[in-house]
């Protein structure tokens, strides 16, 4: 039986299931990691080397055997020589954790956890009370507690003493851990037993990995499809044993987005509203169908710039003289090794000249430009120019139809299977924004060179073109449905 880690623990007490889940499946049935993953993965990873670096005493538990780990650990606490340890591996009883950080500290020691993120929040709290915990427990006398989180005050090129923002939170995490220590043995006995413990619906499994395996098993058009469905619906639902949407009563109170749903689910067929024709030819030609693409790292790529911050770093425009008729395809890739947004913005008010539509799928785009306009305030009559010709497609398709293939999301991921199957994004190097995220800073990063480099750039390019030519077939499609329901 494996031993329990803070992933088991800490989701064990949402939920028991989940808990037996993450102590019982082994590694090959977790879900692969893709690019994007494993650039947060190494993300992580290099800012766990950097706060150990501000350390410069300390010693690392190298050992990845458990057991192994432990015997060093405990070797080092009592080495009256040894004052920082990194990656200390302590148990007790089916429990263990790896501190990030123990330093002497008074009579005891302080625990610090290193974290990528900038903001300070409950989860992390929790996190840090699980190894205070474990600590505690085996006999650890743990004096402070804090958390070590990114500051959003860091640039690029200074020294890592101003990566980081240390927040002591020792009354938080012992209030906590204590509050756990009272659950360990009812949390052992749950994900230590023989057979999984039976799931109970909840809210939260809506977003949990193992849904489709669990709650959400075998069942079509589950009542998490419905958008904005609230706690009190989900109950009452519940309550009458109602897990699909086709089983709803007519009578059950739902606004009316959700009506539109539910008629479609029940009627296996597109519901288009009477608004439907205006909303699709709400639209000035000719019509350019934009999308960006953009980067976003911990540690900045480029000077003056905050970690996080989100760089748009490429684009494609496909311009079109009617619905679904290509006149000419623009598109700019940023140079990775250096930070490009003023090119970009210059190059997106020329490529955009005219006074035809913009067309986006959500707000983001108007996100992007409205970040350009903060940062080059002289552009910034010609870049708002450009916010005010923005025509969201994905609003259009929300105010106006629903399909049953839709299953309660109107992202371009889930309609553009819906209404236009013929056009997939299989057979792409990067598929996905997450992905083409990743590998463009890589390239910043200077991972990739020649030839391996100009393949990823041929990759983006080809992503974000098919995009915008994504959005001019659905676009096209949502003409046809509109025409048809009028006629
Ligand atoms: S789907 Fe729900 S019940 Fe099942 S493991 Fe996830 S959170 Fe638990």
């Amino acid at each position: 039986m494996k031993k329990i880690t803070k992933l088991v623990f800490l989701n064990a007490i949402a939920c028991p299931t989940l808990g037996w889940l993450l102590r019982n499946l082994d590694e090959a049935d977790l879900p692969e990691v893709d690019l994007a993953e494993q650039f947060r993965m190494e993300q992580g990873i290099e800012i766990g080397k950097r706060a150990r670096k501000l350390y410069p005493d300390g010693i690392l538990v190298r050992e990845r055997d458990t057991n192994q780990a432990i015997s060093k650990t405990l070797e080092l606490l009592a080495d009256k020589n040894v004052n920082v340890i990194f990656e200390g591996a302590i148990g007790f009883g089916n429990y263990i954790a790896r501190a990030d950080i123990l330093k002497r500290y008074r009579d005891g020691w302080h625990l610090i956890e290193v974290k990528s993120n900038v903001n300070d929040d409950a989860e992390l709290v929790d996190d840090l009370a699980y190894t205070t915990m474990v600590c505690l427990k085996a006999g650890i006398n743990i004096t402070k507690a804090s958390l070590l989180l990114i500051s959003k005050d860091y640039r690029l090129g200074m020294d890592d003493t101003n990566l980081f923002v240390e927040i002591d939170h020792t009354f938080e995490a012992s209030v906590k851990a204590e509050e756990f220590f009272m659950q360990i043995d009812e949390i052992d006995e749950t994900t230590g037993a023989v057979e999984k413990p039976a799931p109970e619906i909840m809210l939260e499994c809506k977003k949990c990995e193992f849904f489709r395996d669990c709650v959400g098993k075998g069942v079509d058009n589950h009542i998490f499809e419905i958008p904005r469905l609230s706690a009190k619906k989900f109950e009452q639902l519940k309550e009458m044993d109602i897990f699909s949407i086709a089983d709803i009563p007519d009578n059950f109170p739902l606004t009316s987005i959700q009506k539109r749903m539910y008629k479609s689910v029940k009627s296996k067929q597109p519901i288009i509203e009477n608004n439907f024709w205006d909303l699709v030819n709400s639209v000035k030609w000719p019509a350019y169908y934009l999308d960006f693409e953009t980067v976003m790292t911990v540690i900045p790529l480029y000077p003056d710039i905050a970690p996080y911050t989100q760089i748009p770093t490429q684009y494609s425009i496909h311009k079109c003289s009617d619905f679904g008729k290509v006149e000419k395809h623009f598109e700019y890739l940023a140079d990775p090794s250096r930070d490009c947004r003023r090119e970009l913005a210059l190059n997106l008010i020329k490529d955009l000249e005219g006074n035809g539509s913009i067309i986006c799928y959500s707000n983001f785009e108007k996100t992007v430009i409205n970040g350009l306009i903060k940062l080059f305030p002289d552009l910034s009559n010609k870049l708002s120019a450009l916010i005010d010709r923005i025509v969201d497609l994905e609003k259009i398709i929300r105010e106006g139809m629903y399909h049953p293939e839709f299953h309660g999301k109107t992202s371009i991921k889930m309609t553009l299977p819906a209404l236009v199957p013929d056009m997939t994004y299989q057979g792409l190097e990067i598929a996905n924004g997450d992905n083409a995220m990743a590998a463009f800073a890589y390239m910043a990063m200077g991972r990739f060179s020649g030839n391996e480099a100009d393949k990823i750039k041929k990759a983006l390019l080809e992503y974000c073109k098919q995009d915008t030519l994504a959005m001019v077939r659905l676009h096209e499609k949502l003409m046809l449905l509109a025409k048809q329901t009028a006629s």
